[in-house]
């Protein structure tokens, strides 16, 4: 392996080095960055290792002994996926280094060039979290079930359910527009049921009118 940096030169046990070694600190080519460290105050000794870099070398003697696998290998469902996925976590921006890597196998180039290119740049940032689409909205939660009723009547009084039973038909009808707006649910798959009171003044629900 390339080493890319300063800080990667040998230590005799004579000085503290500057630059610590720290999982993810790009300082070398390995895809897979693995330190070790080993640690002891009675010893006041510390002895660290740049796992990867050894293995890489390891690997010039030992070939038959190293798989590289141009896939993710996916545990729950026992398949090997060849497509790389964009960063999706809603709590951190993409590591450095493991951007740096994605951006090498996605472009074909070297780790190298891509630092080039990506110096003072931000790495990607935290993905919002996407609201859960309605599940199911129409028929179950327009309408009320009605043991959820009785539990909320015993609970509240009948003026505080009224308002909560029109909270929740407000929440189910927003959740069916957000549906309606990202495509997770289609008009025909609202079933509204029973019509509403409120409209029942004089026109029929029933579609009758429809002569054409
Ligand atoms: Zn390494």
């Amino acid at each position: 392996m390339v080493l890319a940096d300063t800080g990667l030169h040998q230590t005799q046990g004579e000085e503290i080095p500057e630059i610590r070694w720290v999982h993810g600190d790009d300082l070398c080519d390995c895809t897979f960055q693995r330190l070790g460290e080993w640690t002891n105050p009675y010893l006041a000794k510390t002895m660290r290792v740049r796992m990867c870099c050894m293995w890489a070398e390891l690997e010039k003697m030992f070939p038959h002994l190293v798989q590289h696998i141009p896939a993710f290998y996916n545990e729950n469902t026992d398949l090997f996926e060849t497509e790389f996925i964009e960063w999706n976590s809603p709590d951190s921006e993409m590591p450095r280094a493991l951007w740096h890597r994605q951006l090498s196998v996605a472009m074909g180039l070297p780790l190298d060039e891509i630092r080039n290119r990506t110096n003072g740049k931000e790495s990607p940032g935290p993905v919002p979290r996407i609201v859960e689409p309605a599940r199911e909205v129409p028929k179950r939660e327009l309408a009320m079930e009605n043991s959820q009723n009785d539990i909320i009547l015993t609970l509240l009084g009948r003026k505080d359910m009224e308002l909560e039973m029109e909270r929740q038909r407000n929440s189910a009808l927003i959740q069916v527009i957000v549906g309606l707006k990202n495509g997770s649910v289609k008009l025909d798959d609202i079933d509204i049921g029973e019509a509403p009171k409120e409209s029942s003044n004089g026109v029929s629900e029933k579609a009758e009118s429809s002569g054409n």
